[in-house]
């Protein structure tokens, strides 16, 4: 909509409606409403997404919810795994261009200069900006973006596909990588859902065997599908007695949003392995022993997200067919039943909001 005047300002591509549709958090113990909203204008350094496709994670749950311990503040738009074409550019941005296809992840934003941010680290950076967290993200027809902080989309990548890769893929993805596995180990993966279905296919990339916890027979099912080796059902199996009896993982990730789950993956490593929490239960504790810890020469390692880096990867993996994206496509309008039926369990891997 906005136009040059004297100056070139910002670049704009279709005519841009000035309201939007957004599913917009008001209260953390209501529903969220489905309402019209002021199209957000880009500012110097910043552009304007029209979405196409948006992932729902548990983070966006819990950020409706206020159930961590730093909250985001209502009114606010959720959504960290947008994916849509670059529609506006604000003054100065020349790293995309118009109809560039990009994601624009939970890092809406990091400074560029701590020792974090130059260490290739830019996801502990202080300063940061997270997207439908801090600044409002993709649960609507339009998303403002740092124009350095997007992650452009490959040609034949489909935006139902790098919307979960977005959060869900980086996520298990970093996950892998910092869990050092190799082509020798086992690693067990507890949870298979959204972020699951993805771990279980970057460890085989990785080369490891793969073993998939889980409470459904389903779940299993589809982590069998997606090249794990070994299913255990936690409601049935002790997975640590199983896993223990397959000589021990050398690496665990802690997807399930339940201290439970962390437990039982610190007791499934052998000597040597290493643990990565990844979920971020509302329940924030779990109980490691320290005798164990240090006699078995443990690692615990706390894993969020990843950079633009481990993104651009995750979707290069992707357009080469390397990995599979399970997911289900709702309308955004239908975010409340979709949001009841992931805290559920009633979806098979991620809920995709069509646009
Ligand atoms: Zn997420
Ligand atoms: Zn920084």
């Amino acid at each position: 909509m906005s136009t040059s005047t004297y100056e070139d300002t910002a670049v704009a591509g279709a005519e841009t409606p000035a309201l939007m549709k957004a599913a917009v958090v008001h209260s953390f113990t209501e529903p969220l409403r489905f309402e019209e909203v002021a199209t957000p204008v880009p500012g110097e350094g910043e552009i304007l997404v029209r979405i196409e496709a948006s992932g729902l994670c548990h983070t966006d749950i819990h950020a409706a919810h206020g159930d961590w311990p730093v909250k985001p503040t209502p009114p606010f738009v959720p959504g960290h795994e947008g994916v849509g074409i670059v529609e506006q550019l604000g003054a100065g941005v020349t790293q995309v261009v118009l109809g560039d296809r990009v994601a624009v992840p939970w890092l809406g934003y990091a400074c560029g200069s701590c020792d974090h941010c130059v260490s290739g680290w830019e996801t502990l950076c202080t300063e940061q900006r997270n997207t439908g967290y801090s600044v409002d993200g993709g649960f609507a027809e339009f998303v403002k973006a740092s124009a350095d902080f997007v992650v452009r989309v490959p040609d034949g990548v489909d935006p139902l596909d790098a919307a979960p890769l977005t959060c869900a893929g980086v996520t298990t993805y970093k996950a892998v990588k910092v869990s050092g596995a190799r082509s020798s180990d086992l690693v067990a993966v507890f949870g298979i859902g959204g972020l699951g279905h993805l771990a279980v296919q970057y460890a085989r990339i990785a080369g490891a065997r793969v073993v998939a916890v889980d409470l459904q027979d389903d779940k299993l099912a589809l982590a069998r599908e997606l090249g794990a080796d070994f299913t255990v059902n936690a409601a049935k199996e002790d997975p640590a007695a199983v896993i223990q009896a397959l000589g021990g993982a050398d690496a665990a990730i802690a997807l399930a949003v339940a201290p439970k789950a962390f437990r039982t993956a610190y007791d499934s490593l052998r000597r040597g392995g290493t643990l990565v929490f990844v979920a971020l239960p509302a329940e924030n504790g779990v109980e490691i022993p320290i005798f164990e810890t240090v006699l078995n020469g443990i690692t615990i390692v706390g894993s969020i997200v990843g950079t633009r880096t481990d993104l651009r990867e995750v979707f290069e993996l992707h357009a080469a067919g390397r990995t599979r994206v399970i997911r289900e496509e709702r309308p955004l309008a239908e975010v409340n039943e979709a949001i009841a039926d992931v805290e559920a369990g009633r979806v098979p891997a991620r809920v995709v909001f069509e646009l």
